[in-house]
């Protein structure tokens, strides 16, 4: 099983415990749920997606701005799964 760091603690973890978010082709942070994007991503795994939007996690990874309503989505989304 391959292992990948969250980008928000930096904790080990295996793939299937983190949520991979890419940066569209259109600009659109999302989940990546293929694992196959062939674009920027992060990984973030399923605690630190709940603070990422307090820490600025994801402006960090992306270097832009990241609105309230991306965080909530990426959030519904990866519950879905
Ligand atoms: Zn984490």
């Amino acid at each position: 099983m391959p292992v990948r760091m969250c980008v928000v603690c930096r904790g080990r973890f295996e793939k299937a415990e983190l949520s991979r978010v890419i940066s569209g082709d259109d600009g659109e942070i999302r989940l990546d749920k293929t694992g196959k994007a062939q674009c920027r991503g992060a990984y973030i795994c399923r605690e630190c997606l709940k603070t990422a939007e307090k820490k600025r996690a994801l402006e960090r990874a992306f270097k832009r701005r990241v609105g309230h309503e991306v965080y909530e989505r990426l959030i519904r989304e990866a519950e879905e799964k």
